[in-house]
């Protein structure tokens, strides 16, 4: 007899998650590059004990660096910390390795890269052919274990791959029309996001460099992805298995890894920022996960999932029933020392999250963008920001 299991029916997945209910926030520094060390441009940061951020603001006196004067400084201190030697097995086996290991479970889990453009978020998250990052040895692990474990006949992993931009959901995996969000027992889902189904991790490596490929350019500048997209990787992963009456029973674990837009152009964090970009290009749905985040740490009963696309699909990965690992990403360079700063907020207030199971059975109505709605959530995370 086949039947669903739904995690919260799985007292595996119960106990687990009571044990470890916060979510778990990483910060990442990369290198300087060099087009930043020749603007002569010094670290701000600096990591201690693989745990410790201390955040330090130059001023410069009509940008004489050598008068470099040290004003104030901001300590963090994060799950853990990674220094720009970090290597990306280093950071997929601190983060994520856990992750992995309850997804094969049956449970959900997610992990998603904060930061601004050019800090290092989609290096963290796909990497390159010589140094894969979080997506690729994720499902390199989840084939390892299923292989150590002899469940090969079993295990069936799924792949999607699909982009938010500009509050339009595109499967970018097999490009076409926009996708419509649909509400059904399991959650929110992109209607007709394609699957594919993996077997090996060079070909999802290929798969996923292609899928990057699709997503969205700036008009401006062709072949430079928008800084404005959010990527997301879905690893489902299927299998049987029998309950304690010895039915056989399906259980799907889902992973998603989530590669955010730039966070440089929605600072909700404070009312001046917020007023400075009122006339820029708003992401409205990074300001809605801010906004979500807030109401989260607060306690809030109402969690605005449904104030955008990225919100409502990452609806059962926030807070929920659900393991979530955010990994802040950042330069060391004083040039972007304000970005840094957010990120690092953003961060620190991520840390008060804690997972836990509520009903969350609003309907998902089709909202249609419009300036004024988008006037309309400005105030709204105004007023939650006061
Ligand atoms: P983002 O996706 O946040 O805009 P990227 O991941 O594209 O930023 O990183 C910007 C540049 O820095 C890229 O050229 C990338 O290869 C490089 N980079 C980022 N992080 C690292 C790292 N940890 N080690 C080496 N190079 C990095
Ligand atoms: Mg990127």
């Amino acid at each position: 007899r086949l039947s669903l299991v739904h995690e919260k029916d799985n007292p595996l997945f119960q106990k687990q998650s009571n044990q470890n209910n916060r979510i778990s926030v990483f910060v990442r520094l990369r290198p300087m590059m060099k087009r930043e060390k020749e603007a002569n441009s010094r670290s701000c940061v600096r990591i201690v004990n693989r745990r410790d951020v201390y955040l330090t603001e130059f001023s410069s006196d009509n940008h004489d660096y050598l008068r470099l004067k040290r004003l104030k400084g901001r300590h963090f201190t994060f799950d853990a910390s990674f220094p720009d030697s970090a290597s990306q097995l280093d950071v997929y086996s601190t983060t994520t390795a856990d992750l992995v290991e309850a997804v094969l479970q049956g449970r959900n889990g997610s992990v998603f890269c904060y930061g601004a453009t050019g800090a290092g978020k989609t290096y963290t998250m796909l990497g390159t052919v010589e140094n894969p990052g979080v997506m690729v040895l994720a499902i390199k692990d989840l084939f390892t274990k299923i292989r150590q474990r002899s469940l090969d006949g079993n295990h069936v992993v799924h792949l999607s791959y699909l982009e938010v931009y500009n509050e339009t959901v595109r499967d970018l995996l097999s490009p076409g029309r926009p996708l419509v969000l649909r509400e059904d027992k399991q959650g929110i889902i992109a209607a007709g996001l394609s699957q594919y189904r993996a077997y090996s991790t060079d070909e999802v490596m290929a798969l996923l460099l292609q899928g990057n490929k699709n997503r969205t350019t700036e008009p401006t500048r062709a072949n430079e992805t928008s800084s404005r997209s959010h990527a997301i990787l879905q690893v489902m992963i299927e299998y049987r298995t029998r309950d304690a009456s010895m039915n056989v029973i399906n259980r799907i674990g889902k992973l998603s890894l989530i590669d955010l837009a730039g966070s440089e152009r929605a600072l909700a964090t404070d009312q001046r920022t917020l007023r400075s970009v009122e006339g820029a290009n708003i992401n409205r749905s990074l300001l809605a996960l801010s906004s979500c985040i807030n109401a989260l740490v607060e306690g809030k009963k109402h969690i605005p999932y449904r104030n955008s696309k990225l919100t409502q699909l990452l609806k059962d990965s926030l807070g929920g029933a659900c393991n979530t690992v955010m990994i802040a990403n950042i330069s060391p360079s004083n040039l972007t020392f304000g970005e840094t700063q957010n990120t690092l907020h953003w961060a620190d207030r991520a840390k008060e999250i804690r997972n836990k199971a509520y009903e969350t059975n609003e309907e998902l109505v089709q909202e249609t963008e419009s300036d004024a709605d988008q006037a309309k959530l400005l105030l709204e995370v105004q007023k939650e920001n006061r």
